[in-house]
């Protein structure tokens, strides 16, 4: 079970060789979509000197169009191994549907994206796994129907689950989503499971992402989820709200400070 009243006790989860939650802090980076071995090594370099203790990238992509590009698929999973593999650092990319599965045999965490939230029975499947998984919440999820989400997960056997919260649809227009901060609040009183924060999908502009992802991390969060993107001016998604390598290295700095 997800909630804390029967398991007061923070969650630690382990994913590859890190550990998340109860006081161990997760720093992940990579670009929003996987587009080549050159970027992706490129980010991953940088992404590690920082400091960061983990490696995201995107093979599958829900994107608004389906005439935008669509990922790699599994050319990309294997990309992203390769790389993961020779800095030592666990891997993280999202998982859009149930067949897609057994292609993350070498994934140490999936990622749901929030428009697969509610996808029930892709949660029941990833619930039969062991794999940690990082849940995000849905566009218009209260944050009850998001811990509901997480119960699918834990109510088939898999108890490794970490909440993200990447921010939320509201009437402002100025920023792409609402980063809802006070989830933080709300998560540490309601469960025992970690919470990793997004600001690059909450914000979508890249000039707010360290005030947020800061905000966050005073605020008590378990961990941090950045786009960054070797020349965001290029990416194929999400250049806009995608760090510059410098801006990548100054934020993960402060991070590791407080
Ligand atoms: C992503 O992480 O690139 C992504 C698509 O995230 P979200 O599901 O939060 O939009
Ligand atoms: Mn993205």
């Amino acid at each position: 079970r997800a909630s804390k009243q029967l398991h007061p006790e923070a969650s630690v989860i382990q994913v590859g060789n890190v550990k998340v939650g109860g006081g161990n802090f997760a720093m992940i980076g990579g670009p929003c979509s996987i587009e080549n071995s050159m970027q992706l090594e490129e980010t991953a370099e940088y992404v590690k000197a920082s400091g960061s203790n983990m490696l995201r990238g995107g093979a599958f992509k829900p994107r608004t169009s389906p005439y935008s590009f669509q990922g790699m698929g599994k050319q990309g999973l294997d990309l992203l191994h390769k790389v993961g593999k020779k800095l030592d650092m666990p891997i993280v990319s999202e998982v859009m549907s149930i067949d897609q599965i057994e292609l993350f045999g070498d994934v140490d965490m999936f990622q749901v994206g929030a428009r697969n939230m509610q996808n029930f029975d892709l949660l029941k499947e990833l619930g039969k796994t062991n794999k940690p998984v990082l849940l995000k919440r849905g566009l218009s999820a209260t944050i009850q129907e998001w811990l509901m989400s997480a119960e699918y997960i834990m109510s088939e056997g898999n108890e490794n689950v970490i909440l993200c919260e990447r921010g939320i649809r509201t009437f402002e227009t100025y920023t792409r989503n609402t980063a809802d901060l006070s989830a933080i609040a709300a998560i540490k009183k309601l469960s025992h499971l970690p919470i990793v924060i997004d600001p690059s999908h909450a914000a979508g502009k890249r000039d707010m992402i360290e005030s947020l992802a800061l905000a966050a991390v005073a605020a008590g969060a378990d961990g941090l989820i950045i786009e960054t993107h070797p020349h965001p001016e290029e990416a194929i998604s999400d250049g806009e709200q995608s760090l510059y390598p410098d801006q990548y290295a100054a934020l993960t700095e402060k991070v590791w400070k407080l």
